[in-house]
C-alpha cells in the first residue's frame, strides 16, 4: 500500500500535484474577501452616501489596523525591537493585528523571520526572484511548510500570544463582527459598515502589507545596504505607516525605527517613541547614527570602485588614487569623531567638573561638524565620479 501511494506520489501528474499544493483555505477565504469588497463597496457607494462619522471610523480602523500589524506584528514580536511594559496596551495592539486577519503572531512572525534570515534565497517564503505578484500575494496561495518552532521559541513564552494562536480563528470572527456592528449601530448604517468598516478596511490593510513584499524589494532605492533586494519606497511607506524604508530596516531590523530620518514618514517610529516616553514600552533599540553614516558611505565606496574599475587606463588608475586618498581622509575623521564622542560618553558617566565637560563638547562638536562637510565633500565626489563613468 505504501509503495502503490509513493508509485502515485511520483507518477502525479503536474497540475493535479500542483492542486495539491494550494492553501485552499487561504485562497478561497482570500478571493472572498477581495471580491467582496470590490463588488459591495461600488454597489454601496452607488445606493447610498456614507456618513461623515462612518468614514472617520473605517479611516480611523485602517490605521489602528496598520499600527497593530507594524508596531505589534512586526516590529515588537518580529524583531523584538522594543519591550512592552503595558499588557493592556499590548493586548489593545494584539487586537488590531488579529483584525486585519493575516494569521496569528506565531505564523506572521515565523514567516516573516524566516524571509530575513534567508531574504532572496528559495528559503524566504516570499523571494521577489519568484517574481513581483509571487512576493505580493501568490505565496499565500500555496501550502505553507510547517512552523519551526526554533523560530518562535522566544514567543510562545507568552501567555498572550499562546492564546491568540490556540483561538485565533473565532477572535478574528468575533472582533472583526464586534467592529462592524458597532460602527453599524453608531452610524445607524449597517450596510456600510460591511462595506466600509469590514471589507474596505481588510482589502485596504492586506494590499498595503503585501506592497512591503513586493514593491520595497523592487522599485527604490538603497541607500544603506546594496547586498539585499530590500528598497527604500517612500509610497509604500505612507501606505504601511512608516514601513516602506525597508531598505534600512533589512540593514538593520532590530532597530525600532524604519524611516530613521526626522522627516521620513515613519508614524510606527513615532508610536513605540512615544510610548517610550510615556513608559508603556521600553528597550527601545536603535543603531546610532555613526554606524550607520559609516555603512552608508562604505556601501557608495564599494559602489565608486566597482564603477571605477570598469574605466580604462590611465583614467582609472588615476581616480583610483584619488578615490582611496578622499576615503582614507574622511574615515579619518569619522574615527577621530567616533573615538571622541564615546570618551566624552565616558566622562558625561563619571560626572565631572562642568568645565571640563564643557571643553570637551566644543572638541566633540567642532569634529562632528568637519565629520559632516568631509562626508559632504566625499558625497559631490562621488557623484562627479559616477557621471564621469556613466559618459566615459
Ligand atoms: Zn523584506
Ligand atoms: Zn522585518
Amino acid at each position: 500500500m505504501r509503495a502503490a501511494l509513493r508509485y502515485a506520489q511520483v507518477t502525479m501528474p503536474q497540475e493535479i500535484r500542483k492542486l495539491s499544493e494550494i492553501n485552499w483555505s487561504t485562497t478561497l477565504a482570500l478571493c472572498v474577501l477581495h471580491v467582496a469588497a470590490l463588488v459591495v463597496l461600488p454597489i454601496y457607494l452607488y445606493v447610498a452616501t456614507p456618513s461623515m462619522g462612518l468614514v472617520a471610523m473605517a479611516l480611523g480602523m485602517v490605521v489602528a489596523c496598520t499600527l497593530g500589524v507594524t508596531a505589534g506584528y512586526h516590529r515588537l514580536y518580529s524583531h523584538r525591537s522594543y519591550e512592552m511594559r503595558s499588557r493592556l496596551v499590548e493586548a489593545l495592539i494584539l487586537c488590531s493585528g488579529t483584525l486585519t486577519l493575516q494569521e496569528s503572531v506565531f505564523t506572521w512572525a515565523h514567516h516573516h523571520r524566516r524571509h530575513h534570515a534567508f531574504v532572496d534565497t528559495d528559503d524566504d517564503p516570499y523571494s521577489i526572484n519568484k517574481g513581483f505578484w509571487y512576493a505580493h500575494f501568490l505565496w499565500l496561495t500555496e501550502k505553507p511548510p510547517p512552523i519551526d518552532g526554533r523560530y518562535i521559541r522566544d514567543l510562545k513564552r507568552n501567555p498572550l500570544l499562546r492564546f491568540q494562536d490556540k483561538y485565533y480563528l473565532p477572535l478574528a470572527i468575533g472582533l472583526n463582527a464586534l467592529v462592524t456592528g458597532f460602527a453599524g449601530l453608531v452610524s445607524h448604517d449597517m450596510f456600510g459598515a460591511v462595506a466600509l468598516v469590514l471589507l474596505a478596511r481588510i482589502f485596504v490593510t492586506h494590499q498595503s502589507t503585501w506592497f512591503v513584499n513586493s514593491l520595497a524589494h523592487f522599485w527604490g532605492s538603497k541607500p544603506y545596504s546594496r547586498e539585499h533586494t530590500a528598497v527604500n519606497n517612500w509610497i509604500v511607506s505612507v501606505l504601511t505607516g512608516g514601513e516602506g524604508y525597508h531598505n534600512f530596516h533589512h540593514t538593520y531590523p532590530s532597530d525600532y525605527r524604519n524611516g530613521v530620518r526626522w522627516y521620513q514618514w515613519d508614524p510606527t517610529k513615532a508610536l513605540i517613541w512615544a510610548m517610550g516616553k510615556l513608559r508603556l514600552a521600553t528597550n527601545l533599540r536603535k543603531v546610532d547614527w555613526i554606524s550607520i553614516r559609516t555603512r552608508m558611505l562604505q556601501e557608495d565606496k564599494r559602489a565608486l570602485v566597482q564603477a571605477v574599475s570598469q574605466l580604462r587606463a590611465p583614467d582609472r588608475e588615476h581616480l583610483e588614487a584619488l578615490l582611496h586618498d578622499r576615503w582614507d581622509r574622511m574615515s579619518l575623521q569619522f574615527t577621530e569623531f567616533k573615538t571622541l564622542l564615546a570618551e566624552y560618553r565616558g566622562l558625561k558617566r563619571a560626572n565631572p567638573d562642568k568645565s571640563v565637560l564643557a571643553s570637551m563638547r566644543v572638541r566633540v562638536r567642532s569634529l562632528q561638524y568637519s565629520s559632516k562637510a568631509a562626508a559632504a565633500d566625499w558625497h559631490r565626489f562621488y557623484r562627479l565620479v559616477i557621471e564621469h563613468v556613466k559618459l566615459a
